[in-house]
């Protein structure tokens, strides 16, 4: 539409041509078919090439980073933030969020934070716990730390199948719109399968996005979960 307009006005053309491309490239999960792939325990050593993948295929994601993991290669997080992806919090050393007392839960999710905006220059929005361990506690301190938690509605067990066929059928079976997949950049044989699957999902008609995206950019309110209960 904005074209058709443009053709008879060719001041506002110009501006509009500038202002489109980026406006662009935003998904609208109402209307198209979507899944949000998320990844997991890194940055780790196979974290590049799977930023390499997405790159190629010009597809955004979402990263849970361990703040551990953030100090040891804040470059990959750069990285993930300069090229678009979702950057969200998953502790500081993988902690089983469940036995630990308040105050250490908040530090986990704080220390995090605080090591992903460092790298990134981003404060994460959302967290994930380690091993989807959660409980009403849990969530009531994150609640304190002005996060959701996000689980997944799929999970691809790619840390027992190991092999990239394996992980590749996995996915592609439980694959379904609007769904929110757990794969972990840490398990070498999911970066392999990747060109696999995002080549597959798009002929199936799926838009791969980030979990934002995929609930429409209403992410649950601080201390709720999704899915919920
Ligand atoms: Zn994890």
């Amino acid at each position: 539409m904005w074209r058709r307009i443009c053709v008879a006005v060719t001041a506002i053309c110009v501006l509009v041509a500038v202002a489109t491309p980026a406006e662009a490239k935003t998904v609208d999960c109402a209307r198209v078919k979507c899944i949000a792939l998320t990844f997991d325990d890194g940055p780790s050593p196979h974290t590049v090439k799977l930023l390499d993948t997405l790159k190629k295929n010009r597809l955004k994601v979402t990263f849970f980073l361990v703040g551990r993991e953030v100090q040891k290669r804040p470059a990959v997080a750069r990285r993930m933030r300069r090229e678009g992806h979702e950057i969200a919090n998953h502790t500081f050393d993988h902690a089983r969020l469940t036995e630990l007392p308040d105050q250490k839960i908040f530090d986990q999710l704080d220390k995090t934070s605080k090591a992903i905006r460092k790298a990134t220059g981003v404060r994460p929005k959302m967290m994930r716990p380690p091993f989807g361990a959660t409980d009403e506690r849990v969530e009531s301190v994150a609640g304190f730390a002005g996060v959701p938690v996000i689980l997944w509605t799929d999970s691809s067990r790619d840390w027992e199948l190991r092999d990239k066929k394996a992980i590749a059928k996995k996915v592609l079976r439980l694959a379904r719109r609007d769904g929110v997949v757990l794969l972990h950049d840490i398990v070498p044989g999911t970066v392999a399968a990747m060109p696999l699957i995002l080549s597959t999902l798009k002929k199936r008609g799926y838009h791969v996005v980030t979990v934002s995206e995929v609930l429409r950019n209403r992410l649950p309110d601080a201390g709720e979960r999704f899915p919920s209960r």
